[in-house]
């Protein structure tokens, strides 16, 4: 591996018309690491893909290989490998053929293109199905044609778009798996486009939140999730309870409630959006003082190994994670409470309620 062979954007650029899908982005994709582009749709995460494709042309910016500048090269010519939401197989060829096709029409002998596809199959456990037509393959096998057939040139990068969306829920857990395990056996450069945090959590190295055609924030899973850089990607990336406020004398004041606010530093006065994770907050009987907040209980929600406690607090609506367990508290519609807001839980930011909100 070599860090002349990451992938980089820089100040790229794209406008359809008058909407700009893609702005700024300047990114690294480090060589053998997956990389999961985030965010809501048509932020612009299938628009990027396709200009690190070559599928389209940046309005403004370069795209670089190492020190090779791809920006104005076809797509062709850079033989990234690619797979598509549909797969976009081709249903007149069986499984080998598919996987072949490519090889073929680059003038790889026949024997040399069966022996690669054999070895393709094999990696996505498809021998058995080598003959098999394409319309009598479920989606997870299809899905594993289209990867077979875009590893079968050898790419230095390898780019999906939302490759798990057509697979139901099990199926789809299951690919992430296998398809993390086969990029890291491979330690190939892999950018995969996704709407599902879970999925670019499971999968990524890295993870690029992009909202409204620009980068929100770049960094590992376990980063992102515990120091989100503003409350977009607090919100976008795991669960989040939301509350504004002023700072005075260190401490955040909201309403006629005043809590203790950590290490973070903000000037007197200065108007914050404070964060808090489901389960940061808690409702155990015995609690400190310190960051005591009065609260209703609203709904009730087992889901699984803990219960979604949701309130209503003199701070707004609050979802609270708590862990079912021997001596733990049950809670009813109605009940009235209290809840603790830990200071070393609070995320505070420079309010903008129009990002919070976004
Ligand atoms: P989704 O998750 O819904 O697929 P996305 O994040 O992949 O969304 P893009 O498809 O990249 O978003 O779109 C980004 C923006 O660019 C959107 O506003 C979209 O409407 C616009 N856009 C995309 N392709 C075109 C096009 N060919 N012509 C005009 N506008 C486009």
């Amino acid at each position: 591996m070599s860090a002349m062979d990451n992938l980089t954007l820089h100040k790229v650029r794209k406008d359809y018309g008058k909407v700009r899908a893609v702005e700024g982005v300047d990114l690294t994709f480090n060589h053998g690491e997956l990389t999961a582009l985030l965010g809501p749709s048509g932020c612009g995460k299938t628009t990027l893909l396709r200009l690190i494709a070559g599928l389209e042309d940046p309005t403004a910016g370069k795209i670089m290989l190492g020190p090779r500048d791809l920006t104005r090269q076809a797509a062709h010519q850079r033989k990234f490998g690619m797979v598509f939401q549909n797969f976009a197989l081709f249903p007149h060829l069986n499984v080998r053929e598919n996987v072949c096709y490519a090889l073929t029409i680059a003038g790889v002998p026949k024997a040399q293109a069966h022996d690669t596809a054999a070895r393709l199959l094999d990696l996505v456990q498809l021998t058995p199905f080598a003959d098999r037509a394409i319309g009598a393959l479920s989606g997870g096998q299809r899905q594993r044609v289209a990867i077979a057939r875009a590893l079968a040139q050898e790419p230095e990068v390898f780019l999906l778009d939302e490759p798990m969306s057509a697979l139901d829920a099990n199926l789809r857990e299951a690919m992430q798996v296998e398809l993390r395990m086969l990029q890291q056996r491979l330690g190939i450069t892999t950018v995969v486009v996704t709407h599902d945090q879970r999925e670019a959590m499971t999968m990524a190295d890295n993870i690029v939140v992009m909202s409204d055609g620009r980068v929100e924030q770049t960094g590992a899973p376990q980063d992102i999730y515990h120091k989100p850089g503003n409350p977009f990607v607090a919100n976008f990336i795991g669960r989040a309870n939301f509350f504004e406020g002023v700072m005075r004398g260190g401490r955040i004041t909201a309403g006629s409630l005043s809590l203790e606010a950590g290490p973070q530093k903000y000037l007197d006065g200065s108007p914050v959006t404070v964060v808090i994770r489901p389960e940061k907050a808690c409702l155990d009987e015995v609690m400190p003082e310190s960051n005591r907040v009065p609260a209703e209980v609203t709904f009730v929600r087992d889901v699984g190994p803990t219960r979604d406690i949701h309130l209503e607090t003199p701070l707004g609506p609050m979802v609270v994670e708590y862990a079912i367990g021997e001596g733990a508290r049950t809670f009813t519609r109605g009940q009235k409470t209290e809840v603790h807001l830990p200071a070393g839980g609070l995320y505070i930011y420079p309010s903008d309620k129009a990002r919070a909100v976004a």
